[in-house]
């Protein structure tokens, strides 16, 4: 069924990434219509899109994985279905709510795919990186992993949950913590960050937020964090860390959601013995060592995790959307063209948040 509610416009607006000099561009471009969609694939109207660090990566080209040359960005987008493939095998309808998110599309019947592991799919496309993603007005995305977005659900509250909520929900499980566990949160302040100090309070986690700056300080104490550690100011962060749970073990878990790799300096050295440390954040180049012999003894554990699958990205809409919930993203709204302000406001530091693209 090729169908579609509205007048798809021939061209429409998108930031682009050219890979020879990393520059943001808004520019128009040749919306696919509804009539060259393959099976499988729908048209997107993107109302709103999240900005996630990832996407600066991805500009500046700075990991050890290759992005689609002339990229448009963007994993967070949420909009509305205007057009549908034919013969696609999809319950999705024309005028449904749904949400882009990293993992764009995987092939659904490898080892990896039968597990719910799609993340892992060795055919996973990404949604920004190595097909176009939620920068620009019209998106082509897949109709397998589309996330729907709850009845009710504001679209601009829903963005930011298709990456930086899910990826924090998801590693908080792999965590194990159990409620009235400590949770220290590096990068608290930032995207990621937020949101897990609001969803490790929603699981009965005790958060202790590391990041640093006033603005962010409020924002994490305002979202729940107990104990606020700021990693510019404090001189000794593997005791303080300590000192903040209550018999002076350390955390039982660790989320580092920093982009930067000194956030994951010292997560070893501050978990509590038989304690995780679940990797998140992506700074390129960065590379985390531990003693075996302390590694070994005390039990330690490091495990990464990438996103979440399609049903991690459903309860983590699904826990957003709760009246009266303890998940909502702090988020401030900007125009397209501010794009490439945001990226350098984000590599300093100063976004406190989520940043939210209108597209319309
Ligand atoms: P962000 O810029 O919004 O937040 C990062 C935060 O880390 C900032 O607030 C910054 O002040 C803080 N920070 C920097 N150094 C720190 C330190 N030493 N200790 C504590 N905090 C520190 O970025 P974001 O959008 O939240 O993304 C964070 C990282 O997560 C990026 O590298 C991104 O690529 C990665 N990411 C990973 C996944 C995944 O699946 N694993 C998914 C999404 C994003
Ligand atoms: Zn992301
Ligand atoms: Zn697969």
């Amino acid at each position: 069924m090729s169908n579609s509610s509205e007048q798809i416009p021939k061209r429409a607006r998108g930031a682009f990434v050219q890979q020879a000099d990393s520059n943001v561009k808004v520019e128009e471009y040749d919306v696919v219509q509804p009539k060259d969609l393959k099976p499988g694939e729908a048209l997107v109207k993107v109302m709103y899109s999240g900005v996630c660090h990832t996407d600066l990566h991805a500009a500046k080209q700075d990991w050890p994985l290759e992005a689609k040359d002339h990229l448009c960005g963007g994993h967070e987008g949420a909009g509305y279905v205007v057009a549908i493939g034919e013969h696609s095998n999809t319950n999705l309808k024309v005028g449904d709510a749904v949400g882009i998110k990293w993992l764009a599309d995987a092939c659904m019947h490898c080892e990896f795919c039968r597990q719910g592991l799609e993340s892992l799919c060795p055919e996973a496309k990404l949604s920004g990186f190595t097909v176009d993603g939620s920068f620009q007005q019209y998106a082509v995305s897949f109709v397998n992993h589309l996330s729907k977005i709850p009845d009710g659900m504001k679209l601009d509250d829903a963005a930011p949950i298709l990456c930086a909520g899910v990826t924090v929900y998801k590693a908080l499980k792999q965590s194990n913590a159990k409620a009235g566990n400590w949770v220290a949160v590096p990068g608290a302040g930032g995207g990621l960050g937020h949101l897990c100090v609001q969803y490790a309070n929603l699981m009965g986690l005790r958060v202790i937020a590391i990041d640093t700056g006033a603005e962010k300080k409020k924002l994490c104490e305002s979202l729940g964090a107990e104990a606020w550690i700021d990693f510019k100011e404090e001189k000794d962060i593997v005791s303080a860390i300590k000192k903040a749970t209550d018999d002076g073990f350390g955390p039982h878990a660790a989320i580092v959601t920093s982009a930067s790799p000194s956030g994951y300096e010292q997560a070893l050295d501050y978990i509590r013995p038989g304690g995780t440390v679940v990797a998140v954040g992506l700074p390129a180049g960065a590379v985390v060592k531990s003693e075996v012999f302390w590694h070994v003894v005390y039990e330690r554990k490091l495990v990464g995790s990438y996103v979440g699958n399609r049903q991690d990205a459903h309860e983590a809409l699904v826990l957003a959307n709760m009246k009266n919930g303890k998940v909502k993203c702090h988020y401030v709204t900007r125009p397209l063209d501010d794009l490439p302000a945001i990226y350098e406001e984000m590599a300093s530091g100063k976004l406190a948040g989520r940043t939210v693209l209108k597209l319309f």
